[in-house]
């Protein structure tokens, strides 16, 4: 039996593992943590089929700049002279053009729509992680944004999601949770969400069940290489034989990539949740408070909130209250009746989205490394795409043909 060391147990690594073991490969999965928390545990836990136009857009870097000198906006870039920086920069600018759009568009639906019934097929398995479908609402509060996100949701039809355009009243008679301030509301009808803990939890299960072994606080050092191929992977629990390598390392690819001699552009986003329980209002559907770029998910009896997009590096672990200020007001100017305060800073997490420049996922085998696939680069669709992701590395593993391209999901 073939053996495939997964590096990293993040939502990716996870699915990448639970779909190989399918296969019937023998799996280990190394993650230096103890898998308690990270990105892929504190996100907000949407599908979004709906969010077909990456991040590298037109539009998006003078958008980008004028946040920059708000520092309650929702995107921040650390301005800082190293190499890393400058290189993504320059790759951003030459992806977020309206040719890059059209093509990533179909490719990002087609992986997000795959993942779905993925995640459809997983639900039928257990209905541990409070998966439900009842799309997402896109509120705005201006004329001018609701005309962006209209016409965003007129590409998304375009493409074959179901989209609904709500006027005030609409919005109002659908939205019974709670009160909503917001002129008017595009819902993207294919969108559902989770609690990204339980989804955790029920791989952890699954891989185990299946053979897999999953080894936490087991840092990944280097490889060991002969002929072209990675022979043994060497962690700080020893070396391991292997037959083929995933590196499923979100936003920390780009060092362990250079252990095997490849350049990978990828940067922080950083962001941050808070949960509260027990609220006596809960809006009934997720959104995205357009104007403030702010995530609201109902999870169970708690609704979780999330925002900001730190473009940064991963020794930037400080909470910025004005950014989480920024969060809180947006909440509130949405649902005045939901009252949110500032949250204390031990009960607010953060993340580090793995951005790459072209705002799309890397799902490939390595140029020059041929037992080596890569699967990363989710940015803020990392737990939407990842059982579409983990079906793919092991199509590509196991060579059958693939269930979408992934030509669009190349190092760039
Ligand atoms: C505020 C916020 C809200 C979000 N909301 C959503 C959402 O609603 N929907 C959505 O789809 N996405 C969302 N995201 C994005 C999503 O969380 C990420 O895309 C996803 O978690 C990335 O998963 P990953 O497995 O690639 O990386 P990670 O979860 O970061 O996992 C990488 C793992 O690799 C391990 N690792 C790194 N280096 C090594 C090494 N050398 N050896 C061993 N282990 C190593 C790390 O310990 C880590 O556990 C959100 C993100 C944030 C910050």
């Amino acid at each position: 039996m073939k053996k495939i060391s997964i590096i990293g147990g993040g939502i990716i690594g996870l699915c990448t593992a639970y779909y190989l073991s399918k296969e019937g490969f023998s799996v280990t999965l190394f993650d230096r943590s103890d898998l308690t928390d990270g990105c892929s545990h504190g996100n907000a836990g949407m599908i979004v089929p709906s969010h077909v136009i990456p991040l590298a857009q037109p539009g998006m870097i003078k958008q980008g700049i004028k946040w920059m000198f708000d520092n309650k906006s929702p995107f921040y870039v650390k301005p800082r002279l190293d190499k890393e920086l400058l290189q993504w920069g320059w790759k951003f600018y030459k992806h977020a053009n309206q040719k890059h759009v059209e093509n990533a568009m179909p490719a990002l639906r087609d992986l997000s729509l795959l993942s779905k019934e993925l995640y459809r097929e997983l639900n039928r398995i257990s209905d541990s992680f409070l998966y439900e479908e009842r799309g997402l609402l896109m509120l705005y509060k201006s004329e001018k944004v609701g005309e962006e996100v209209i016409h965003e949701g007129e590409l998304a039809e375009n493409l074959g999601l179901k989209v609904d355009f709500l006027s005030k009243a609409e919005l109002t008679r659908l939205e019974k949770g709670t009160t909503v301030d917001a002129i008017g509301a595009v819902h993207y009808k294919s969108d559902a969400h989770l609690q990204p803990q339980k989804l955790v939890a029920f791989l952890f299960d699954e891989i185990e069940k299946s053979g897999g072994e999953i080894k936490r606080n087991c840092n990944v050092n280097d490889f060991v290489i002969e002929k072209g191929e990675v022979v043994e992977v060497i962690t700080t629990q020893g070396n391991f034989k292997t037959d083929e390598v995933v590196i499923a390392t979100g936003t920390w690819s780009p060092e362990i990539a250079k252990k095997i001699g490849s350049n990978l552009s990828l940067l922080p986003g950083k962001g941050y949740s808070f949960t509260l329980f027990n609220e006596k209002e809960k809006p009934s559907i997720p959104s995205i408070l357009c104007e403030g770029k702010v995530a609201v998910t109902p999870m169970g009896d708690s609704i979780r909130y999330g925002g900001t997009m730190e473009i940064t590096h991963t020794n930037d672990i400080k909470i910025k209250q004005n950014r989480l200020r920024g969060i809180v007001n947006t909440v509130n100017e949405f649902y005045p009746n939901l009252n949110v305060q500032m949250p204390n800073e031990e009960n607010v997490w953060y993340g580090f989205r793995p951005c790459t420049p072209s705002g799309m996922p890397i799902i490939t085998r390595d140029k020059k490394i041929k037992n080596v696939v890569f699967a990363t680069g989710h940015a803020m669709m990392g737990l939407s795409l990842a059982p579409a992701t983990g079906k793919i590395v092991a199509e590509i593993i196991s060579e059958k043909p693939l269930s979408v391209s992934t030509k669009m999901f190349q190092f760039v």
